[in-house]
């Protein structure tokens, strides 16, 4: 059908530089991928590095985004997965091991109703040289397991049933809090899609900072 478009699923990383502000010029260069449409952003969430945990916390978020079909899915979700890594070394990531610190990491977690597992290209052409694993997974492998990626995907999904997960979102967010812990992720901000970056979310305010929302000042955001 002419026009339909896939809602793809990028979970984004960092903990390098001001990662914060990477991940707001993270979602803007999305947005400004050719094609593509964001339909949303979740939270920015402080989250405890997984793995490698002796490096600095992390920030995470999640993006919505709807891009073109093209001939397949695998064609498209690989398509999109070049764009992920061109952005990528665009904020300056270098290989590095895997699971230590980063610039910035885009992972294509969902890509509509589609499991995908590409294999790398022989060797000799191997985009990725070192890289044991495949291409491309799809759904991410870990996502379901980590609670920095469901955390923010349920801002965004809470009832999606990804395909060959068998329960939604929500139900592998709160398995994994029992886990990990709720303190593990942390929301900071929100983001204020109109002027495409992090609103901090207000901690329990002082009662003499109250008087500061004065009702009626327009921002039709009360106090
Ligand atoms: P993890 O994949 O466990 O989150 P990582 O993000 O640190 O670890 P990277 O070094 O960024 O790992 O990527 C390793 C390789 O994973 C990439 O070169 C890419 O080809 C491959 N890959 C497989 N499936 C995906 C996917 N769904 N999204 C992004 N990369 C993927
Ligand atoms: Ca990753
Ligand atoms: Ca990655």
């Amino acid at each position: 059908m002419a026009g339909r478009r896939v809602r793809a699923y990028i979970g984004l990383g960092a903990n390098l530089g001001d990662p914060a502000a990477t991940l707001a010029d993270g979602v803007r260069a999305l947005a400004a991928l050719p094609g593509v449409r964001v339909r949303g952003v979740s939270r920015l969430y402080a989250t405890a590095p997984v793995g490698v945990i002796d490096q600095p916390e992390f920030r995470n978020a999640v993006v919505a985004l709807d891009v073109p079909p093209g001939p397949d899915p695998a064609t498209a979700a690989l398509a999109l997965l070049v764009a992920l890594k061109g952005l990528e070394r665009a904020f300056g990531r270098r290989d590095r091991e895997r699971w230590g610190p980063r610039e910035l990491d885009l992972d294509l977690l969902l890509f509509g109703r589609a499991r995908l597992a590409v294999e790398r290209p022989p060797a000799g052409l191997s985009l990725d040289r070192g890289k044991a694993d495949a291409l491309l997974v799809v759904p991410h492998r870990d996502a379901a397991g980590r609670l920095f990626v469901l955390a923010p995907l349920e801002d965004l999904a809470a009832g999606l049933v990804p395909p060959g997960w068998g329960h939604t979102v929500a139900w592998f967010r709160r398995r994994r809090e029992a886990i990990e812990g709720a303190s593990s992720v942390r929301p900071l901000a929100i983001w204020d899609a109109a002027r495409r970056g992090w609103v901090p979310i207000e901690e329990e305010r002082p009662s003499h900072l109250e008087q500061r929302g004065r009702p009626g000042d327009g921002t039709g955001r009360g106090p």
